[in-house]
Protein backbone atom coordinates (compact mmCIF):
# COMPACT_ATOMS: atom_id res chain seq x y z
CA UNK A 1 0.00 0.00 0.00
CA UNK A 2 1.52 3.41 -1.22
CA UNK A 3 2.55 5.17 2.37
CA UNK A 4 0.39 8.22 1.27
CA UNK A 5 -3.14 5.76 1.68
CA UNK A 6 -3.98 5.80 5.86
CA UNK A 7 -5.00 2.33 6.92
CA UNK A 8 -8.74 2.26 8.12
CA UNK A 9 -9.17 3.14 11.65
CA UNK A 10 -10.55 -0.07 11.90
CA UNK A 11 -7.46 -2.02 11.64
CA UNK A 12 -6.60 0.49 14.72
CA UNK A 13 -6.83 -1.16 18.50
CA UNK A 14 -9.44 1.26 20.64
CA UNK A 15 -7.21 2.18 23.54
CA UNK A 16 -9.65 2.42 25.19
CA UNK A 17 -13.81 1.85 26.30
CA UNK A 18 -16.61 3.13 27.74
CA UNK A 19 -19.17 0.14 27.88
CA UNK A 20 -22.61 1.01 28.37
CA UNK A 21 -24.66 -2.50 29.54
CA UNK A 22 -28.41 -1.00 27.63
CA UNK A 23 -29.92 -3.79 29.42
CA UNK A 24 -28.92 -2.31 32.87
CA UNK A 25 -29.96 1.07 31.58
CA UNK A 26 -33.46 -0.46 30.69
CA UNK A 27 -33.76 -2.05 34.15
CA UNK A 28 -33.14 1.24 36.30
CA UNK A 29 -35.84 2.78 33.95
CA UNK A 30 -38.00 -0.10 34.52
CA UNK A 31 -37.58 0.60 38.31
CA UNK A 32 -37.83 4.19 38.45
CA UNK A 33 -41.53 3.58 36.39
CA UNK A 34 -42.78 1.11 38.97
CA UNK A 35 -41.29 3.50 41.76
CA UNK A 36 -43.47 6.20 40.38
CA UNK A 37 -46.74 4.44 40.69
CA UNK A 38 -49.39 5.65 38.27
CA UNK A 39 -47.39 8.68 36.78
CA UNK A 40 -45.51 8.39 33.44
CA UNK A 41 -41.89 7.69 33.63
CA UNK A 42 -39.57 9.63 31.21
CA UNK A 43 -36.09 10.11 30.79
CA UNK A 44 -33.64 13.22 31.26
CA UNK A 45 -31.14 12.67 28.47
CA UNK A 46 -29.77 16.33 27.85
CA UNK A 47 -25.54 16.44 28.00
CA UNK A 48 -25.35 13.37 25.66
CA UNK A 49 -27.43 11.47 27.70
CA UNK A 50 -25.22 11.99 30.47
CA UNK A 51 -22.04 11.26 28.16
CA UNK A 52 -22.92 8.23 27.30
CA UNK A 53 -24.90 8.61 24.09
CA UNK A 54 -27.67 10.46 23.18
CA UNK A 55 -29.24 8.51 20.52
CA UNK A 56 -28.09 4.80 21.47
CA UNK A 57 -29.27 5.61 25.08
CA UNK A 58 -32.93 7.03 23.57
CA UNK A 59 -33.40 4.30 21.72
CA UNK A 60 -33.07 1.60 23.92
CA UNK A 61 -34.96 3.83 26.76
CA UNK A 62 -37.45 4.23 23.68
CA UNK A 63 -38.18 0.44 22.66
CA UNK A 64 -38.54 -0.47 26.58
CA UNK A 65 -41.69 2.39 26.79
CA UNK A 66 -40.16 5.47 27.13
CA UNK A 67 -42.01 8.20 25.91
CA UNK A 68 -41.04 11.47 27.19
CA UNK A 69 -37.33 12.90 26.86
CA UNK A 70 -35.77 16.01 28.70
CA UNK A 71 -32.75 17.67 26.94
CA UNK A 72 -31.43 21.07 27.67
CA UNK A 73 -31.05 22.64 24.32
CA UNK A 74 -32.66 23.15 21.17
CA UNK A 75 -29.73 21.62 19.51
CA UNK A 76 -29.91 18.64 21.69
CA UNK A 77 -33.66 18.49 20.97
CA UNK A 78 -33.05 18.12 16.89
CA UNK A 79 -30.44 16.04 17.18
CA UNK A 80 -32.61 13.20 18.90
CA UNK A 81 -35.59 13.40 16.88
CA UNK A 82 -33.82 12.95 13.64
CA UNK A 83 -33.34 9.47 15.50
CA UNK A 84 -36.73 8.89 17.07
CA UNK A 85 -40.07 10.21 14.87
CA UNK A 86 -42.74 9.55 17.74
CA UNK A 87 -41.75 10.33 21.16
CA UNK A 88 -42.31 13.99 22.94
CA UNK A 89 -39.32 16.13 23.36
CA UNK A 90 -39.16 18.72 26.14
CA UNK A 91 -36.07 21.62 26.19
CA UNK A 92 -35.49 22.09 29.34
CA UNK A 93 -34.10 25.63 28.35
CA UNK A 94 -37.28 26.58 27.14
CA UNK A 95 -37.41 28.67 23.53
CA UNK A 96 -34.37 31.26 22.32
CA UNK A 97 -35.95 33.92 19.79
CA UNK A 98 -35.11 33.01 16.43
CA UNK A 99 -35.64 29.12 17.21
CA UNK A 100 -39.51 29.01 17.23
CA UNK A 101 -39.95 27.89 13.89
CA UNK A 102 -37.35 25.29 14.17
CA UNK A 103 -38.63 23.50 17.40
CA UNK A 104 -42.35 23.61 15.99
CA UNK A 105 -41.45 22.00 12.68
CA UNK A 106 -39.61 18.94 14.47
CA UNK A 107 -42.36 18.91 16.75
CA UNK A 108 -40.32 19.93 19.93
CA UNK A 109 -41.64 20.99 23.28
CA UNK A 110 -39.96 23.87 25.39
CA UNK A 111 -40.54 24.02 28.85
CA UNK A 112 -41.34 27.85 29.22
CA UNK A 113 -39.47 29.39 31.60
CA UNK A 114 -40.78 32.77 31.77
CA UNK A 115 -43.33 35.44 30.16
CA UNK A 116 -40.84 36.72 27.62
CA UNK A 117 -40.88 32.42 25.90
CA UNK A 118 -44.77 32.43 26.86
CA UNK A 119 -45.06 35.13 24.38
CA UNK A 120 -42.11 33.94 21.98
CA UNK A 121 -44.54 30.70 21.67
CA UNK A 122 -47.45 32.34 21.79
CA UNK A 123 -46.28 34.51 19.17
CA UNK A 124 -45.12 31.50 16.83
CA UNK A 125 -48.77 29.63 17.48
CA UNK A 126 -49.62 32.90 15.49
CA UNK A 127 -47.45 32.93 12.79
CA UNK A 128 -48.52 29.15 12.41
CA UNK A 129 -52.45 29.47 12.57
CA UNK A 130 -52.18 26.42 14.91
CA UNK A 131 -51.97 25.92 19.04
CA UNK A 132 -48.22 24.70 19.91
CA UNK A 133 -47.99 22.39 22.65
CA UNK A 134 -45.40 23.30 25.62
CA UNK A 135 -44.46 22.51 29.30
CA UNK A 136 -44.54 26.08 31.48
CA UNK A 137 -41.84 25.95 34.40
CA UNK A 138 -42.75 27.59 37.69
CA UNK A 139 -40.71 28.30 40.01
CA UNK A 140 -41.07 26.77 43.74
CA UNK A 141 -37.80 28.31 45.25
CA UNK A 142 -34.73 27.19 43.55
CA UNK A 143 -34.27 30.89 41.92
CA UNK A 144 -33.15 29.31 38.76
CA UNK A 145 -35.65 28.37 35.88
CA UNK A 146 -39.36 28.81 35.71
CA UNK A 147 -42.06 31.55 35.93
CA UNK A 148 -41.40 33.48 39.66
CA UNK A 149 -44.39 34.22 41.68
CA UNK A 150 -45.22 37.53 39.78
CA UNK A 151 -45.87 35.81 36.51
CA UNK A 152 -47.61 33.26 38.22
CA UNK A 153 -49.82 35.93 39.35
CA UNK A 154 -50.02 37.35 35.81
CA UNK A 155 -51.52 33.53 34.28
CA UNK A 156 -53.37 34.06 37.12
CA UNK A 157 -55.27 37.30 36.41
CA UNK A 158 -54.96 36.56 32.63
CA UNK A 159 -55.02 33.43 31.65
CA UNK A 160 -55.06 34.53 27.83
CA UNK A 161 -51.45 35.37 28.47
CA UNK A 162 -51.11 31.26 27.28
CA UNK A 163 -53.55 31.65 24.13
CA UNK A 164 -52.09 29.70 20.91
CA UNK A 165 -50.23 27.48 23.90
CA UNK A 166 -51.18 23.73 24.54
CA UNK A 167 -50.20 23.25 27.83
CA UNK A 168 -48.93 19.79 28.18
CA UNK A 169 -47.87 19.99 31.49
CA UNK A 170 -47.05 22.20 34.15
CA UNK A 171 -43.47 21.18 36.08
CA UNK A 172 -41.00 22.47 38.82
CA UNK A 173 -37.81 20.73 39.62
CA UNK A 174 -36.66 19.95 43.30
CA UNK A 175 -33.12 21.66 45.09
CA UNK A 176 -32.97 19.64 48.16
CA UNK A 177 -34.39 16.04 46.97
CA UNK A 178 -30.99 14.32 48.10
CA UNK A 179 -31.66 15.31 51.08
CA UNK A 180 -34.95 13.55 52.22
CA UNK A 181 -35.04 15.17 55.55
CA UNK A 182 -34.77 18.87 54.21
CA UNK A 183 -36.89 21.20 54.87
CA UNK A 184 -37.12 22.67 51.14
CA UNK A 185 -38.78 19.44 49.81
CA UNK A 186 -42.07 19.75 51.52
CA UNK A 187 -41.95 23.25 51.00
CA UNK A 188 -41.48 22.94 47.19
CA UNK A 189 -44.21 19.91 47.23
CA UNK A 190 -46.93 22.39 48.82
CA UNK A 191 -45.78 25.89 46.53
CA UNK A 192 -46.17 23.55 43.90
CA UNK A 193 -49.73 22.20 44.45
CA UNK A 194 -50.18 25.50 45.49
CA UNK A 195 -49.48 26.73 41.81
CA UNK A 196 -50.83 24.66 39.78
CA UNK A 197 -54.53 25.33 41.52
CA UNK A 198 -54.33 29.00 40.02
CA UNK A 199 -53.38 28.03 36.37
CA UNK A 200 -55.49 26.19 34.37
CA UNK A 201 -54.92 22.50 34.73
CA UNK A 202 -52.69 20.67 33.16
CA UNK A 203 -50.59 17.54 34.41
CA UNK A 204 -47.85 17.89 37.42
CA UNK A 205 -44.10 16.95 37.06
CA UNK A 206 -41.66 17.87 39.95
CA UNK A 207 -39.73 14.45 40.53
CA UNK A 208 -36.63 14.24 39.17
CA UNK A 209 -34.61 10.66 40.22
CA UNK A 210 -33.89 11.56 43.75
CA UNK A 211 -37.69 13.02 44.06
CA UNK A 212 -38.98 9.89 42.90
CA UNK A 213 -37.41 8.53 46.42
CA UNK A 214 -38.46 11.02 48.14
CA UNK A 215 -42.44 9.02 48.00
CA UNK A 216 -45.97 9.02 45.65
CA UNK A 217 -46.69 12.78 46.87
CA UNK A 218 -44.00 13.63 44.34
CA UNK A 219 -44.61 11.53 41.03
CA UNK A 220 -47.66 13.54 40.23
CA UNK A 221 -48.11 12.83 36.34
CA UNK A 222 -44.83 12.78 34.98
CA UNK A 223 -41.19 12.30 36.51
CA UNK A 224 -37.91 12.97 34.77
CA UNK A 225 -35.23 11.04 35.82
CA UNK A 226 -31.80 11.47 35.11
CA UNK A 227 -28.94 10.13 37.35
CA UNK A 228 -30.67 7.19 38.60
CA UNK A 229 -30.79 5.87 35.00
CA UNK A 230 -27.23 5.97 34.13
CA UNK A 231 -26.63 3.57 37.62
CA UNK A 232 -25.31 6.59 39.94
CA UNK A 233 -26.67 6.84 43.49
CA UNK A 234 -29.98 9.62 43.14
CA UNK A 235 -28.84 9.78 47.10
CA UNK A 236 -26.33 8.52 49.72
CA UNK A 237 -27.22 5.43 50.51
CA UNK A 238 -30.21 4.10 47.97
CA UNK A 239 -29.04 0.68 46.27
CA UNK A 240 -30.73 -1.23 43.65
CA UNK A 241 -29.74 0.83 40.54
CA UNK A 242 -27.87 -1.57 37.97
CA UNK A 243 -24.08 -0.61 37.35
CA UNK A 244 -24.33 0.77 33.72
CA UNK A 245 -21.12 2.17 32.93
CA UNK A 246 -17.43 0.18 32.80
CA UNK A 247 -14.45 2.78 31.78
CA UNK A 248 -11.77 0.57 30.18
CA UNK A 249 -8.03 1.04 29.55
CA UNK A 250 -5.65 -0.76 28.02
CA UNK A 251 -1.38 -1.54 29.32
CA UNK A 252 0.75 0.18 26.99
CA UNK A 253 4.04 -0.51 29.23
CA UNK A 254 4.86 -1.97 32.26
CA UNK A 255 8.03 -0.87 34.78
CA UNK A 256 9.58 -3.07 37.46
CA UNK A 257 10.89 -0.10 40.14
CA UNK A 258 12.44 -0.28 43.39
CA UNK A 259 11.81 0.91 46.89
CA UNK A 260 12.01 4.55 46.57
CA UNK A 261 11.96 5.37 43.04
CA UNK A 262 8.77 8.21 42.03
CA UNK A 263 6.31 7.82 39.40
CA UNK A 264 4.73 10.38 37.02
CA UNK A 265 5.19 14.33 36.95
CA UNK A 266 6.42 15.88 40.57
CA UNK A 267 7.81 12.69 41.82
CA UNK A 268 3.79 12.76 43.03
CA UNK A 269 4.26 9.09 44.50
CA UNK A 270 7.21 7.56 45.48
CA UNK A 271 7.44 3.67 46.05
CA UNK A 272 7.55 2.37 49.45
CA UNK A 273 8.62 -1.17 48.05
CA UNK A 274 9.70 -3.06 44.98
CA UNK A 275 6.68 -2.43 42.72
CA UNK A 276 5.06 -3.29 39.10
CA UNK A 277 3.77 -0.25 37.49
CA UNK A 278 1.53 -0.28 34.98
CA UNK A 279 1.07 2.96 32.15
CA UNK A 280 -2.14 3.07 30.34
CA UNK A 281 -3.42 4.43 27.53
CA UNK A 282 -5.74 6.74 29.56
CA UNK A 283 -6.03 9.94 31.33
CA UNK A 284 -7.60 13.29 32.00
CA UNK A 285 -8.31 14.39 28.34
CA UNK A 286 -10.50 11.21 28.27
CA UNK A 287 -12.45 12.76 31.44
CA UNK A 288 -10.49 10.45 33.59
CA UNK A 289 -10.44 13.09 36.50
CA UNK A 290 -6.96 14.58 37.65
CA UNK A 291 -7.93 14.81 41.19
CA UNK A 292 -8.07 11.14 41.04
CA UNK A 293 -4.51 10.96 41.06
CA UNK A 294 -3.11 8.90 43.75
CA UNK A 295 -6.69 8.21 45.18
CA UNK A 296 -8.46 6.37 42.61
CA UNK A 297 -8.36 2.78 41.95
CA UNK A 298 -8.22 0.57 38.97
CA UNK A 299 -9.30 -3.41 38.76
CA UNK A 300 -6.84 -5.57 37.20
CA UNK A 301 -8.27 -9.60 36.84
CA UNK A 302 -10.77 -8.88 39.21
CA UNK A 303 -8.08 -7.70 41.67
CA UNK A 304 -7.78 -3.32 42.93
CA UNK A 305 -5.03 -1.57 42.02
CA UNK A 306 -4.19 2.09 43.26
CA UNK A 307 -3.82 4.63 40.53
CA UNK A 308 -0.48 6.01 41.91
CA UNK A 309 1.36 9.06 40.64
CA UNK A 310 -0.44 12.02 38.77
CA UNK A 311 -2.85 11.41 36.13
CA UNK A 312 -1.37 13.09 32.81
CA UNK A 313 -3.12 13.73 30.09
CA UNK A 314 -2.90 10.64 27.98
CA UNK A 315 -1.51 8.20 30.66
CA UNK A 316 -2.33 6.98 34.03
CA UNK A 317 -0.03 4.67 36.33
CA UNK A 318 -1.02 2.15 38.38
CA UNK A 319 0.40 0.00 40.88
CA UNK A 320 -0.09 -3.40 39.22
CA UNK A 321 2.06 -5.36 42.14
CA UNK A 322 -1.16 -7.27 43.25
CA UNK A 323 -1.89 -8.51 39.94
CA UNK A 324 1.47 -8.78 38.74
CA UNK A 325 1.30 -11.63 36.64
CA UNK A 326 -1.57 -10.06 34.58
CA UNK A 327 0.34 -6.71 34.35
CA UNK A 328 0.90 -6.93 30.43
CA UNK A 329 0.91 -4.63 27.77
CA UNK A 330 -1.85 -5.28 26.10
CA UNK A 331 -4.37 -6.02 28.99
CA UNK A 332 -7.79 -4.65 29.57
CA UNK A 333 -7.51 -2.23 33.22
CA UNK A 334 -11.48 -1.24 34.30
CA UNK A 335 -11.52 2.11 35.62
CA UNK A 336 -15.12 2.16 35.98
CA UNK A 337 -17.61 -0.92 36.27
CA UNK A 338 -19.53 -3.09 38.80
CA UNK A 339 -16.79 -3.32 41.34
CA UNK A 340 -15.48 0.41 40.90
CA UNK A 341 -18.53 2.79 40.79
CA UNK A 342 -19.22 6.26 39.61
CA UNK A 343 -20.02 7.10 43.31
CA UNK A 344 -16.50 5.58 44.14
CA UNK A 345 -14.33 7.29 41.60
CA UNK A 346 -16.85 10.98 42.53
CA UNK A 347 -15.47 10.16 45.92
CA UNK A 348 -11.95 9.73 45.62
CA UNK A 349 -11.50 12.48 43.49
CA UNK A 350 -14.06 14.97 45.50
CA UNK A 351 -16.19 15.49 42.17
CA UNK A 352 -19.60 15.29 42.06
CA UNK A 353 -21.17 11.76 40.69
CA UNK A 354 -22.79 13.83 37.70
CA UNK A 355 -19.68 16.00 36.19
CA UNK A 356 -17.39 12.44 36.42
CA UNK A 357 -20.15 11.00 33.90
CA UNK A 358 -20.61 13.81 31.26
CA UNK A 359 -17.09 14.83 31.35
CA UNK A 360 -15.71 11.13 30.03
CA UNK A 361 -14.42 12.24 26.67
CA UNK A 362 -15.17 12.13 23.37
CA UNK A 363 -11.65 9.97 22.47
CA UNK A 364 -13.11 7.04 24.37
CA UNK A 365 -14.51 4.40 22.06
CA UNK A 366 -17.95 4.22 23.17
CA UNK A 367 -19.56 0.75 22.82
CA UNK A 368 -22.94 -0.98 23.55
CA UNK A 369 -23.72 -4.07 25.03
CA UNK A 370 -27.62 -5.20 25.49
CA UNK A 371 -30.35 -3.55 23.69
CA UNK A 372 -33.23 -4.76 21.98
CA UNK A 373 -31.16 -7.28 19.88
C1 LIG B 1 -31.33 17.19 34.90
C2 LIG B 1 -32.73 17.36 35.30
C3 LIG B 1 -33.47 16.27 35.73
C4 LIG B 1 -32.86 14.91 36.02
O1 LIG B 1 -32.20 15.01 37.26
P1 LIG B 1 -31.44 13.77 37.96
O2 LIG B 1 -31.01 14.34 39.26
O3 LIG B 1 -30.29 13.45 37.08
O4 LIG B 1 -32.40 12.67 38.07
C5 LIG B 1 -34.83 16.45 35.98
N1 LIG B 1 -35.40 17.67 35.81
C6 LIG B 1 -34.69 18.75 35.44
C7 LIG B 1 -35.37 20.06 35.30
C8 LIG B 1 -33.34 18.64 35.18
O5 LIG B 1 -32.64 19.72 34.81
Amino acid sequence: MPASVPAPLSATVPANRLIVDLDALVANWRRLDRLSGQAECGAAVKADAYGLGLVPVAKALAGAGCRTFFVAHAQEAIALRAALADVRIVVLHGVLAGEEKALAAAHILPALNDLGQVALWRGAANALGRPLPAFLQVDTGMNRLGLPEEEVAAVERDPDLLAGVALQAVMSHLYCADQPGHAANGAQLARFRAIRARLPYAPGSLANSAGILLGGDYAFDLVRPGIALYGARARDGDTGFCPVVRLQGRILQVHDIDQGETVGYGAAHRSAGPAKIATVAMGYADGYPRAASGRGRAWLNGQPVPVVGRVSMDLITVDATAAAAHAVPGASIDFLGPDETIDDLAAASGMFSYEILTRLGSRLTRSYVGGAS
